[in-house]
């Protein structure tokens, strides 16, 4: 019964390919200030603010790094303190042993291998210690260049609301997003999703009557 519903509702709405765009243009005209939440003032501010924002919210990041930064300006100044020091600086963040490790690893190789800049492509920005493809991915998308689709926890619940992929895992599903979503919105695509599930899609009570998508939308209660 609730699978025919589905497979309905499916069918009612159409193939995912012809969805994609009208589902994208309608969240930006919804969306137009969709952005990074997070505040930097340079790549290396975005790096470490995107490595400090694991398990914590976006303003418990930007109320940490608006002192950090003021202290730490260069790869080598997080590096020329005890760990010790780095670790009550970012305390705030949560897991700040760990953070604090990643981040000197960092900027180590930052010194090391990049002559102190940030890398651009993914390949290289994986290669930083503690830097996840989740990070990267928004680093690379934030400096200009997406490679990939940024897989959070409103994107995995909006994606599969929506239909544009079944999967579970991360990986699949950023597999899947490749696929379907336009190249040149790659970088904006998660950010649509994320204001998106935030102020409409809300996980428990998805505001379905006021949705701009509820018509190309397999999960729309109206
Ligand atoms: S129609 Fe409802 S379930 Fe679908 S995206 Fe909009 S709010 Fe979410």
């Amino acid at each position: 019964m609730a699978r025919s519903y589905v497979r309905e509702a499916r069918r009612r709405v159409g193939p995912k390919k012809e969805r994609v765009r009208p589902v994208i243009e309608r969240l930006k005209a919804a969306h137009a200030d969709a952005a990074i939440a997070l505040r930097f003032r340079s790549p290396l501010e975005l790096l470490v603010s995107v490595m400090l924002s694991a398990q914590t919210t976006d303003v418990n990041v930007n109320r940490v790094t608006e002192k950090l930064f003021v202290k730490y300006r260069r790869p080598e100044d997080y590096l020329a303190v005890p760990p010790e020091e780095l670790e009550r600086d970012i305390y705030q963040t949560g897991f700040f042993r760990q953070k604090a490790k990643a981040l000197r690893g960092t900027m180590k190789m930052l010194l090391e291998d990049f002559d102190g800049e940030v890398p651009r492509t993914l390949d290289e920005l994986l290669r930083l210690p503690g830097v996840a493809r989740k990070t990267a991915n928004v680093v690379a998308a934030e400096l200009g260049s997406p490679q990939g689709v940024v897989v959070d926890t409103h994107v995995r619940r909006l994606s599969q609301r929506v239909g544009f992929t079944k999967q579970e895992d991360p990986v699949k599903i950023e597999r899947d997003l490749q696929r379907l979503v336009p190249r040149e919105d790659w970088g904006v695509f998660p950010h649509l999703l994320i204001w998106h599930g935030r102020r409409v899609c809300i996980a428990r009570a998805p505001q379905c009557a006021e949705c701009v998508v509820n018509d190309l939308c397999p999960s729309s209660r109206i």
